[in-house]
């Protein structure tokens, strides 16, 4: 039997009308929350997320700003680009297109980033947090957003198996230390685990994180698992397709997340509580 779907779209409107309500409530304050997305050249993919953040930050009331910086900056010029948008008191939330040129530093601008409006967690400060359990700095968006939609369907997470596929610093990582904090067992597996199909038949809930189009195949997946699939891939046929098969594991998953449509947009919903949430704490 199919199970459930797990829409992007119905996270994204019920975390819609709480940023709606905070950002009235900003605005009568007479603040109006602010991010400055800070963009280094003009990858495809970085112009992409620009386009969708922008689409989602409108529909919520929050101005976003972009500061373009050339391909071939020096590092001096761009730690004082950097500087400026970090001291504008009329911005709450900064973002900073990664990777950086080779030619930059980012390491010297984690360093310096305000934790407060450091939105997407690239601050030290921030890291520390989620790898600590403090939930009151910024996670990482695209983990963050898994959170959300497992919240957003009621699945419970406490004493379950949770394997979680991809260890990166942006989503595997602290998408587990998120998962642990919920109280889940957890499993991550990477390019080294020798049996990733055991470690992904154990489990209840399962995230893929790897980048690798349609590597989750039905029979990795147990009868009645949850699936969030993270990764966004084009496929053979030059589709957008996520780690996970979903035509075969959407036959036996309880519930399963798809590609395009599920955990990708979240992401930006996720930006924008960020920016509101980091409006709020600048205000007081
Ligand atoms: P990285 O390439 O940084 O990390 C991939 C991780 O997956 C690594 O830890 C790697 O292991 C592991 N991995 C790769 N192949 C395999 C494999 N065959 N078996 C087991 N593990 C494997 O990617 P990101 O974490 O940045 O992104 C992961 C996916 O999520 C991508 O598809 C990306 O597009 C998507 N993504 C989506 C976002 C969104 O929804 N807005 C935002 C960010 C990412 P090892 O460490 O051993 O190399």
């Amino acid at each position: 039997m199919a199970g459930m779907i797990m829409k992007g779209a119905e996270v994204i409107a019920a975390m819609k009308e709480k940023i709606l309500q905070d950002v009235t409530e900003l605005k009568t304050q007479g603040i109006e929350p602010v991010i400055n997305i800070i963009r280094v050249g003009a990858r495809p993919d970085d112009l992409a997320y620009e386009r969708g953040a922008r689409k989602r930050m409108e529909s919520v009331g929050i101005r976003m700003d972009v500061t373009e910086l050339p391909e071939d900056i020096s590092q001096k010029d761009f730690a004082d680009a950097f500087r400026s948008v970090n001291d504008n008191p009329d911005v709450h939330g900064i973002m900073l297109f990664r990777p950086l040129p080779p030619t930059l530093d980012e390491e010297e601008i984690a360093g310096m980033i305000n934790p407060i409006k450091d939105v997407d967690c690239m601050s030290p400060v921030n890291i520390a947090k989620v790898f600590g359990g403090d939930s009151d700095g910024h996670a990482p968006c695209t983990a963050e957003a898994v959170m959300e939609m497992l919240d957003f369907y009621g699945i419970e997470l406490s004493g379950k198996r949770v394997t979680v596929v991809g260890r990166s610093m942006v989503v595997g990582k602290p998408l587990a230390m998120m998962l642990l904090k919920k109280n889940a067992t957890v499993t991550m597996c990477h390019t080294r685990t020798k049996d990733l199909p055991g470690a992904c038949r154990q489990a209840e809930v399962i995230a893929a994180a790897a980048g690798r189009a349609g590597m989750i195949t039905a029979d990795m997946v147990s009868e009645g698992a949850v699936v969030a699939d993270v990764g966004i891939n084009v496929n053979e046929a030059g589709k957008l397709c996520g780690d996970v098969d979903f035509s075969g594991v959407s036959k036996k998953a309880a519930a399963i997340s798809p590609v395009p449509g599920g955990v990708g947009g979240v992401t930006t919903s996720v930006l924008a509580a960020h920016v509101v949430r980091a409006a709020q704490i600048l205000a007081k």
